[in-house]
């Protein structure tokens, strides 16, 4: 990748139009075990992002995903606000001191969902964006150190992201507001996981050569 993060407003638009193209959905996810707000509180961070694109454009891309991560942490209200932001300023860290090649954003995406764990005190299997977030980390990991074509690793991390999603359908809430309640939380797919997986393959759709 260039060392200015040119390819990011074609990412962000990417995440508006799949997060709009599905906004109903996701609304009725969150208001089935959450509190109905979630695409609202997303949309808000987007849009404040919208404007900053020529800026982030002309950045370097941990001094991008700075500027992102705390745009987000002052416009995104709920518990997934404060877990983009610490995601992206993690981001933002751990590419300071690495390449911007697909094993730099592969560690620097490690490092980001490592924090977002610690900051939400949560982890695979608690029906969370954490369930999109952990595999794709892996697999993007574990394609970025093999010799497998860029193209292939980007269709690998969606097909993650896309499984991942699956696997909270069935599974009972521990962490945020689902977990009040209980039994009832099975059966629905989490929003926060619906989301993740639109914006991770949003952002690969965008990477992948025409
Ligand atoms: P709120 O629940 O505060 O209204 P949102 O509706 O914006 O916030 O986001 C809800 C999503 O946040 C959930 O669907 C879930 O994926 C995610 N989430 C909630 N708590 C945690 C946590 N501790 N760790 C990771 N993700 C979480
Ligand atoms: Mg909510």
């Amino acid at each position: 990748m260039e060392n200015q993060a040119k390819a990011l407003p074609a990412m962000i638009r990417a995440i508006d139009g799949a997060i709009r193209a599905n906004g109903d959905n996701v609304t009725q996810l969150d208001q089935a075990i959450g509190d109905g707000d979630h695409v609202f509180n997303l949309q808000r961070g987007i849009e404040a992002l919208l404007p900053l694109c020529d800026e982030l454009a002309g950045s370097a891309w941990h001094a991008a995903f700075k500027t992102i991560g705390m745009t987000v942490m002052s416009t995104i209200g709920g518990a997934s606000g404060s877990l983009y932001a610490t995601l992206f300023l993690g981001m933002a860290k751990s590419l300071q001191g690495h390449e911007p090649d697909i094993r730099g954003v592969a560690e620097a995406f490690r490092s980001g969902v490592e924090a977002v764990k610690a900051r939400g005190k949560a982890d695979v299997g608690e029906k969370t964006m954490l369930d999109v977030l952990v595999p794709v980390s892996r697999v993007l990991s574990e394609g970025a150190t093999s010799s497998a074509p860029i193209d292939e690793v980007l269709r690998e991390v969606c097909a993650a992201a896309d499984a991942g999603l699956e696997t909270t359908r069935d599974m009972l809430a521990t962490k945020g507001r689902a977990s009040f309640l209980g039994e009832r939380a099975r059966g629905h797919l989490d929003p926060g996981a619906k989301t993740a997986q639109l914006m991770i393959c949003a952002v690969c759709g965008v990477l992948l050569s025409p």
